[in-house]
């Protein structure tokens, strides 16, 4: 189980997250829905290490994970794939798989390879050519295959659909269901929040820093004002 309680996190003077908490359990989606700027990349970034936290505390499966260098969050067992995909373009998909797996024991690797070839086949098909010529959505799968080669507990996700085509939007936010399924704890950030609410369990809406809802997804299907008045769309 993944737990965040009360998360501070600065830029110099400006406090992008305010006493942030959000938790996910194995199997599980929550997603956190916000308006640009409300704080949803920080939180990840500093979950992970990335970004110090002033204060507050990250917990994985009962242990205090935060403040610890992200290559050890990792080995812990939580990973992030990140805003925009970045996976390295001139690199094959294989090595950019490798590559996932670098912090993970050397011995787990080629079958955490093997399990990421059979969940996403068009990777095997790839995986001797160059990601950078694979589409946005293959480029986003390769995203997650990266990340599982860590053979996590828990993943955060940032914006997975973003720049995508409308018709991939759906085929990736089924493959982020497809991988809480297999007993990861997930915690995805989506600006489309209405597919988002698809495959979500619970949701966080936060605005400037802050949570404003918290609670199960069917409650913000039925209602989608509250949700929408939150981020500023009603
Ligand atoms: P978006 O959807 O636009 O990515 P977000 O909800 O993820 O938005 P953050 O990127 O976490 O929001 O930004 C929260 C606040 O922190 C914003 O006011 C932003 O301007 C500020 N901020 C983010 N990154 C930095 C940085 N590296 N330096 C200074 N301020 C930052």
């Amino acid at each position: 189980m993944l737990e965040i309680h009360d998360l501070h996190v600065s830029y110099g003077r400006v406090e992008a997250v305010r006493g942030l908490s959000a938790s996910v359990v194995p199997g599980r989606v929550t997603l956190v829905l916000g308006a640009n700027g409300a704080g949803k990349s920080t939180t990840l970034r500093a979950a992970t290490g990335l970004v110090p936290a002033d204060s507050g505390e990250v917990v994985l499966d009962g242990q205090p994970i935060t403040g610890m260098a992200t290559h050890k969050i990792v080995r812990n067992g939580l990973v992030l794939v990140p805003e925009g995909r970045q996976v390295f373009a001139p690199l094959t998909v294989e090595e950019n798989l490798v590559l996932g797996g670098y912090v993970a024991k050397k011995e787990q690797s080629s079958k955490e390879l093997d399990r990421v070839y059979e969940m996403f086949p068009v990777l095997r098909e790839r995986r001797r050519g160059p990601a950078g010529l694979l589409s946005g959505g293959e480029q986003q799968m390769l995203a997650f295959g990266r990340a599982l080669m860590s053979a996590p507990r828990a993943m955060m996700m940032d914006e997975p659909s973003m720049g995508l085509a409308p018709a991939m939007v759906e085929s990736v936010l089924g493959t982020v269901r497809d991988i809480a399924n297999s007993g990861i704890a997930l915690l995805v950030v989506e600006q489309n929040a209405d597919m988002g609410l698809e495959i979500a369990d619970d949701v966080v809406v936060v605005a400037r820093g802050e949570v404003v809802f918290s609670g199960p997804a069917e409650q913000a299907r039925s209602d989608t004002s509250v949700v929408r008045a939150f981020l500023g769309e009603a």
